[in-house]
């Protein structure tokens, strides 16, 4: 049987066994299969690799492997620039929007709370995920390796931690988002940006506690959602700071 020599770079070493981690080693396959099909047999989803070069050539997927190669695969740089190499996919987009799979609902309301539009949609079928994702050019947050296997899904990372408040800050940093962050902009619950709203236009549509307590209001134009800094919010706020994150809150 025909082999190659691969060596993984950055964290796509996270999808391998402790042995093949950061060092070559050597993969046997049969006949001549593409790059791509190796490298996911290897157990490395496509849609985290950017740069593949062969024998420091850099090539697309469907490059084809014959045996002697020298393969090194590098992950999706968002933040470097490679561009003299063939990268796989478009340009990084200029706007970073995500949605998140059903697993990942409370990612979804923290990225919605720092005002990063997030999509959780309601539909947890892959096929609704991987739509969203090519429709509005949203990159698919997941923890399911199946779904990063999907062969049209061209954008999407592979969450590392299993907790919601460090998953917040692994995306923040993964994409560089820390500049962009506008705390309690979003509805929580439907994404749509919140506007101002007047106590007189709140009505009856919050307590008369609050009313009378509560100086200004936000609505969400979507869903008719309205928001005002209670306990929920500076329990929020808590939140934030503990996390370090810079940030203001949108009056
Ligand atoms: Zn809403």
């Amino acid at each position: 049987m025909p082999e190659a020599t691969f060596r993984f770079y950055e964290e796509l070493n996270d999808f391998l066994p402790r042995e093949r981690r950061k060092c070559q080693f050597s993969y046997r396959f049969r006949g001549d299969p593409s790059v791509k099909a190796v490298v996911e047999a290897i157990g490395v989803p496509h849609t985290e690799i950017d740069v593949i070069l062969v024998d420091g050539r850099s090539v697309g997927f469907d490059e084809l492997l014959s045996g002697g190669e020298r393969v090194s695969v590098y992950p999706v740089f968002e933040r470097l620039d490679v561009s003299p190499v063939i990268r796989l996919r478009a340009r990084p987009l200029r706007r970073t929007r995500f949605v998140v799979d059903v697993h990942l609902e409370r990612l979804g309301r923290y990225l919605r709370m720092v005002g990063i539009d997030t999509l959780s949609p309601a539909d947890s079928e892959d096929a609704a995920i991987v739509e969203s994702s090519l429709i509005e050019g949203r990159i698919v947050l997941t923890r399911d390796r199946g779904l990063l296997q999907r062969a049209r899904l061209q954008r999407a990372r592979w969450i590392r931690s299993q907790k919601p408040r460090e998953q917040l800050v692994e995306v923040i940093r993964c994409f560089q988002l820390e500049d962009g962050l506008a705390f309690f902009s979003r509805c929580l619950v439907c994404n749509t940006p919140l506007e101002s709203v007047s106590s007189t236009a709140v009505g009856q549509r919050v307590p008369a506690s609050v009313r009378v307590s509560q100086e200004s209001f936000t609505g969400c134009p979507g869903c008719g959602r309205i928001y005002w800094q209670g306990t929920h919010y500076r329990r929020m706020r808590q939140l934030l700071d503990q996390l370090g994150l810079p940030g203001e809150p949108v009056r």
